[in-house]
């Protein structure tokens, strides 16, 4: 357990009252590697949040760390606007090459701001022109970013009231598994779109998650991604799927989609795709849709060059075969195993998720983070996500060799086990 260094003070008194993870990780970070982050006082803890899956590939892996610093020691451009440049073409074309061809993907690569919001507001009017109309569907849960138009499409009320303003153009309709029981949301969906007096106004898209990533780890079944790409393709709208969290190998496969035979029109990353932790955002969009005249949406940052160099990296790293694809896959069953044992310390708590994007809803936003503090105090950070920030998240790096994860999952079950066992005790 980290002492509390003295400079956190500076936060407290200057730091605007909008911070939010650090305020779980009362620390001071001074260095990371690999899937663990060490702290001014030497404390060594295993990171389980990862940048909020931004860092897929662990912490300073080595190569991309090597391939940046060749870029600075050879003055290669830090900033480049959307010129052209070696680093853009060297990214462009091991993109091309070991993920869209590979995945009969015929996208045009779109460069935005570097945030995943402005990926969403550029997914968002590039869909409204597209198609001429306004409205989007969007769906339970969702988190699609907190600027308006991407606001306008996340559901967490929380983050919508801090709007202070009307947020327009969304209509909601419920998530797959919405309603308890078998009641297939897919089926509503259709009813709603077929019947022109249901008052839904007709989508210029259809936007999802695969896997809810802060909305609590909800997974979709293939079957209801079918059907609502089918749907959209059906009543002329777009189908965006938001893999900012999901994709770059977090639920396996590069894409959260690739195994359930759907092609989106558009599909935005953000989050990993730099592979380093540098701000990186992109859409693929179909060439058809791609519409957008020069700078119609533009942003100063599209041409983040150190992305470029070490996304590169990562994309010829680990994607070039399917052996890292191979290794997830299985590192996310010991994942499972571990989830069920912790999910039996807890009657009434469920596993959700998929890949190495899991977690125990512990249905109670207080015990959640109960058992998040605790493990902190054992040196493992680690978050919640969900409605009522009841489910703890697992997200580890992919690249956490099996003896840390295994090390960061017994701490996790111990935090688990003392939470529940002292609440127990609370309340006799
Ligand atoms: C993190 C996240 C966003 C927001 O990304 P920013 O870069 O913070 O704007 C949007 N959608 C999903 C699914 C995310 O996980």
């Amino acid at each position: 357990m980290s002492t509390n260094p003295p400079e956190v003070a500076i936060f407290k008194r200057r730091e605007s009252e909008a911070r939010s993870y650090c305020r779980g990780c009362d620390t001071v970070f001074t260095s990371a590697i690999g899937s663990e982050m060490i702290a001014r006082d030497s404390t060594r803890y295993i990171d389980f949040l990862a940048g909020c899956s931004s860092l897929n590939y662990g912490h300073n892996d080595p190569d991309m760390k090597d391939a940046f610093i060749d870029h600075l020691q050879s003055d290669g451009l830090a900033h480049g606007l959307d010129l052209h440049t070696d680093a853009k073409a060297a990214f462009l074309d091991a993109f091309d090459r070991f993920i869209l061809q590979p995945r009969k993907m015929d996208h045009k690569v779109m460069f935005t701001g570097p945030t995943e919001a402005n990926a969403k507001e550029a997914a968002l009017k590039l869909a409204r022109k597209v198609t001429g109309r306004t409205n989007a569907i969007a769906f339970t849960n969702g988190f699609h970013g907190v600027t308006l138009g991407a606001l306008s499409a996340t559901g967490n009320s929380y983050h919508r009231g801090g709007a202070g303003t009307t947020l327009n153009g969304v209509t909601r309709m419920p998530y797959d598994g919405y309603f308890p029981g078998n009641t297939d949301t897919a089926d509503f969906l259709e009813a709603m779109l077929r019947d022109r007096s249901s008052g839904l106004d007709a989508p210029a898209a259809l936007l999802l998650e695969t896997v809810q990533g802060e909305g609590g780890l909800n997974a979709a079944r293939p079957e209801w991604v079918r059907r609502v790409a089918a749907l959209a393709q059906k009543h002329g709208a777009l189908l965006i799927i938001d893999d900012i969290q999901a994709g770059c190998g977090r639920t396996g496969g590069f894409f959260s989609f690739e195994d359930m035979g759907v092609t989106p029109d558009i599909v935005t990353l953000a989050k990993s795709v730099s592979g380093f932790g540098l701000p990186m955002a992109l859409l693929l969009v179909r060439p058809e849709h791609d519409v957008f005249g020069p700078a119609e949406h533009n942003g100063t940052f599209r041409g983040n060059t150190h992305a470029f160099v070490t996304a590169c990296v990562a994309i010829s790293k680990f994607w070039g075969d399917d052996r890292f694809q191979i290794d997830v896959t299985r590192k996310a069953k010991l994942l499972t195993a571990a989830l069920e044992d912790m999910a039996e310390l807890l009657p009434g708590a469920t596993l959700k998720g998929r890949g190495m994007m899991q977690g125990l809803d512990v249905g109670s936003r207080e015990l959640a983070a109960m058992v998040c503090a605790r493990a902190f105090k054992d040196d493992l950070i680690i978050e919640t996500s969900g409605k009522e920030d009841q489910v703890i998240k697992v997200l580890a790096p992919l690249t956490t060799d099996d003896d840390t994860l295994l090390k960061g999952l017994k701490v996790l079950r111990h935090a688990l086990r003392m939470t529940t066992d002292s609440s127990k005790f609370a309340a006799e």
